[in-house]
């Protein structure tokens, strides 16, 4: 049995996960997901590495299915539930999936789809029916478990496949590393479909035996009234959620401040990650909450990879060192290892690396080195150890005028700059430097691109300084609110 399932079966009584319906201790968990896997086996023995695709508000019945169909040998695609039927489809089709399963919110958006592709089409109640228990699956861990796809930052978003031997590594590593154990408490209000949420907070909590409370949709007034109650310890989020926390705690009074800020302090630990957390939003969230963020560096294809130190110095603009069963380097566009201080591609060795992009053999083939390194296409350098992110290469690395230029370098200066919001830094094609640097901006208040230039020029060498301004209300961000470069470049075209 899969170490999972075998560490719910420690302390039965113990409450696993807290949604909408109430408090749902281990043992439920381990009835439901056995229930929804004997429905879908249906009578055989094994699904064989079918896929399912499930379409689930986070909470028992999520859970439920999704190891459910872990039991009887399926590969689990979670469905995003805020997408479209279009993006759903796109989903669906690429992994060839076989069995769909809604709960009752979504039934109406994929049971048409569903029984007109001929796909097995199951509801929560068709799961939840009575059904004499079978003998489940004995699962070796090279199987396939989960197809995740990417964000979707840089393109069509990719199906990842990783194997369960794959998800306890990614698991047992952020255990170790953040020293996760029974006693904790989570709150979990990030997508189930991305590793973020599916992995680094829900899958780790109830590994450990903990106990996560799910929260959908996000609301920041919501997310404080659950800090007051007290019981959270543990908190998971992306550099854009922090910024809503941020902007209401701000309009809270200065009695409620008080109260929130002795509240989180007592929390154990809070990470951010998914995107580069800013400096400024670090510094501000170290005195609304008294922690410094524990910023970490993951991907879909990898799971998380780099982290700054549970104990120890948590570096600001850092994303830290790699983590236990983990390599990592940095190399060159010839995969040679760069010299100390040099930037570089981070590429990732260990177990926790992904076995294919799904149904995308040369896809695969492309990403990995001869001998076997992932490629992440994300640009480091390291100082002392410690990790600095520059950017994507196809996107945060701008080459201008024969200068590599680090989009996030200019973004952390912009954002400095008092009438500054936020702001998103571009390179866009020009004949005679390659590619200019250009800046897309959320202003506090009014502000012209004279006193900007002057402003930057104090600060950056000129050929930083972006050459075009653009006043935006906001930036185009995917679910796990990253910005999509891609889509902010054509509005400066
Ligand atoms: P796609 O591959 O479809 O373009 P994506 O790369 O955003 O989308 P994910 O796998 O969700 O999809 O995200 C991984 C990427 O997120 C990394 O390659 C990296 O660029 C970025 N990232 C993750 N953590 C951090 C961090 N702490 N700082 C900066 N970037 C980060
Ligand atoms: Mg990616």
């Amino acid at each position: 049995m899969l170490r999972l399932f075998t560490q719910a079966l420690l302390d039965p009584s113990k409450t696993a996960i807290i949604d909408s319906l109430g408090a749902h201790n281990y043992q439920e968990l381990t009835l439901r997901s056995q229930q929804v896997a004997t429905h879908l086996l249906e009578g055989k023995t094994d699904l064989n590495e079918a896929r399912v695709a499930f379409m689930v508000t986070p909470g028992i019945d999520y859970t439920a299915v999704q190891w459910g169909i872990w039991k009887a040998g399926g590969i689990a695609v979670p469905l995003c539930i805020t997408y479209p039927l279009p993006s759903l489809a796109y989903v669906i089709e690429d992994t060839q999936a076989e069995i769909i399963i809604a709960g009752p919110e979504y039934e109406g958006i994929l049971k048409e789809y569903a029984l007109d592709k001929n796909l097995r089409w199951l509801t929560l109640m068709d799961l939840q029916k009575p059904i004499s228990p079978t003998i489940l699956p004995d699962l070796s861990t090279d199987r396939g478990a989960m197809i995740l796809y990417t964000s979707g930052t840089t393109s069509l978003p990719k199906g990842v496949l990783t194997t369960h031997a794959n998800i306890e590594s990614q698991v047992s590593t952020l255990i170790q590393a953040w020293k996760w154990t029974a006693e904790d408490y989570t709150l979990c209000l990030l997508p189930l479909h991305h590793v973020h949420g599916i992995i680094n907070v829900m899958s780790c909590a109830l590994w450990a035996g903990a106990t996560v409370q799910f929260l959908h949709p996000f609301d920041a007034k919501q997310v404080f009234e659950l800090f007051l109650e007290g019981k959270i310890n543990v908190f998971m989020a992306v550099p854009t959620i922090y910024f809503k926390l941020v902007t209401e705690f701000e309009s809270r009074s200065e009695s409620e401040k008080i109260q929130l800020h002795e509240c989180m302090k007592r929390f154990r630990l809070m990470v951010s990650g998914s995107a580069a957390l800013p400096v400024s939003v670090m510094e501000t969230w170290q005195k609304i909450s008294g922690h410094y963020l524990l910023e970490r560096y993951g991907m879909t294809e990898i799971g998380m990879a780099i982290s700054n130190p549970y104990d120890g110095e948590r570096r600001a603009g850092f994303i830290g060192k790699p983590l236990p069963e983990v390599q990592a380097r940095l190399v060159d566009e010839k995969n040679e290892e760069v010299p100390a201080g040099q930037p570089g591609e981070i590429q990732i060795k260990g177990p926790s690396v992904f076995k294919e992009y799904w149904g995308k053999a040369e896809a695969t083939a492309k990403t990995f080195t001869s001998d076997g390194w992932f490629k992440t296409g994300d640009i480091a350098i390291v100082e002392e150890g410690y990790y600095r992110i520059l950017g994507r290469d196809s996107v945060d690395i701008i080459k201008s005028g024969g200068y590599k230029i680090s989009a996030l370098e200019i973004e952390e200066v912009l954002r400095k700059h008092p009438l500054i919001k936020d702001c998103s830094v571009v390179g866009v094609p020009d004949e005679e430097w390659g590619e200019l640097v250009v800046a897309a901006l959320i202003p506090l208040g009014e502000i012209n691109s004279q006193v900007l230039n002057q402003w930057m020029r104090e600060q950056m060498p000129a050929y930083k300084t972006p050459r075009k301004y653009l006043i935006l209300d906001e930036l185009p961000r995917n679910a796990m609110g990253k910005v999509v470069k891609n889509d902010l470049k054509k509005l400066f075209v």
